[in-house]
């Protein structure tokens, strides 16, 4: 059985630092916020070469956040993509705010540029680019249009911790940037987390207020606020994580190297732009017959996702928001046929080996033997 991912191993892997530093925080008595949490916070924003990272306690609180310091709110729009994790947009309607959806590129999977100016109105206030799977969005033409506007960019990095565009990291591109550390992420808690990075020091600053129940100091409420705060034992945790992070992508891009060598004859395989530092929080091959293919690899023992299988413009929640099938082919077409292989730091060689290859057998027509041609 290969699995789809596999935490266990990990964690196998570097079990004496986890114990010191959950210890370290146990016996601290520090349990929320506090120091660990600050000296994280430093440590993820020098690794994303942002100035200013703020902890929170997870990626879709880190949304929620970013939004409301753009000034997202009632009466407002923001424009993102339909082909991403629900989180996305359900922050946006958090706020008070109306999704605006534009659709994506055939081979990114992210935010169409050329698209975007049309969807732009007087009510528009920010711009959600999603860097999915791993890989950032075309953030040039995005930034351009967006300073032309005058609109915040908040790039929703959930699943692209260390991810470059044209060398610069992400996290350090747009106005502000959302990360997760969900468990499955490139860099996961042991439980829920979630950062910020900004480079304004308002945004740092206010951040910092309404994750804390709005408060400036303590029992001032200058704000409404959250309790949106992170716990100082996942920043001890991830703070051990994040000393691995480099190497468990150079491995997570060794093994998408590998998948691509052995199997882009025969399917078709993820696209790495020119512009990307590709980090392979996903890989997804694209296939016609995608929900059989998918029972056929359970069958012989390969666990597989699907991300997404509907985007979120399709989703029964999301009806409200007035759109309907065929608004989004690019979207609706990637949600009918994107299969996402097993992909983790600790997968084997020969794992990978073996997916391409019942993979191909599964996708290849079988030769038909011709009469006369066998014997002779
Ligand atoms: C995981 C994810 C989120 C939400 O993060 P949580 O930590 O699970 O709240 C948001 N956007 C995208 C694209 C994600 O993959």
């Amino acid at each position: 059985m290969i699995p789809f991912i596999d935490l266990q191993t990990q964690y196998r892997g570097i079990r004496p630092e986890i114990t010191a530093a959950v210890e370290r925080v146990l016996d601290s008595g520090q349990y929320a916020l506090g120091s660990e949490v600050d000296a994280f916070e430093a440590e993820f924003a020098s690794y994303c070469a942002a100035p200013h990272a703020v902890a929170v306690s997870s990626g879709t609180n880190a949304l929620h956040l970013a939004l409301l310091v753009a000034g997202v709110g009632p009466g407002s729009e923001v424009i993102t993509v339909p082909f991403t994790f629900v989180a996305t947009v359900a922050t946006i309607g958090y706020t008070g705010a109306r999704t605006v959806f534009v659709d994506v590129e055939p081979h990114s999977f992210t935010l169409s540029p050329d698209q975007l100016e049309a969807a732009i109105t007087e009510r528009t206030r920010a711009i959600v680019p999603v860097h999915l799977y791993g890989q950032p969005a075309d953030m040039d033409p995005v930034l351009r249009i967006a300073r032309r506007y005058k609109l915040t960019v908040i790039e929703d990095a959930a699943q692209a911790h260390g991810a470059a565009y044209r060398g610069s990291r992400v996290g350090s591109l747009g106005d502000l940037a959302c990360f997760s550390f969900y468990p499955t992420k490139n860099l996961g808690a042991c439980g829920e987390g979630g950062a910020v990075t900004t480079s304004r020091p308002e945004h740092d600053q206010a951040l910092r207020e309404l994750r804390d129940w709005g408060q400036a100091a303590k029992y001032e409420h200058r704000v409404k606020g959250f309790n949106y705060r992170m716990d100082a034992l996942q920043a001890a945790i991830l703070r051990v994580k994040l000393r691995h992070l480099e190497t468990w992508t150079r491995a997570r891009q060794a093994h998408a190297r590998r998948y691509q060598e052995l199997l882009a004859e025969d399917v078709a395989t993820p696209t790495v732009m020119a512009y990307a530092r590709h980090v392979f929080q996903l890989y997804s091959v694209r296939a016609p017959k995608r929900d059989e293919l998918r029972h056929e690899l359970h069958r012989h023992g390969i666990q597989t996702g699907v991300h997404y299988p509907v985007p979120v413009h399709l989703q029964p929640a999301y009806r409200d928001l007035g759109y309907g099938p065929g608004d989004f082919p690019v979207s609706e077409e990637a949600a009918r046929e994107v299969l996402s292989l097993p992909l983790y730091p600790e997968l084997e060689e020969k794992d990978v080996r073996r997916v391409a290859q019942v993979l191909k057998s599964l996708v290849t027509p079988p030769r038909v033997a011709l009469p006369g041609l066998e014997t002779g």
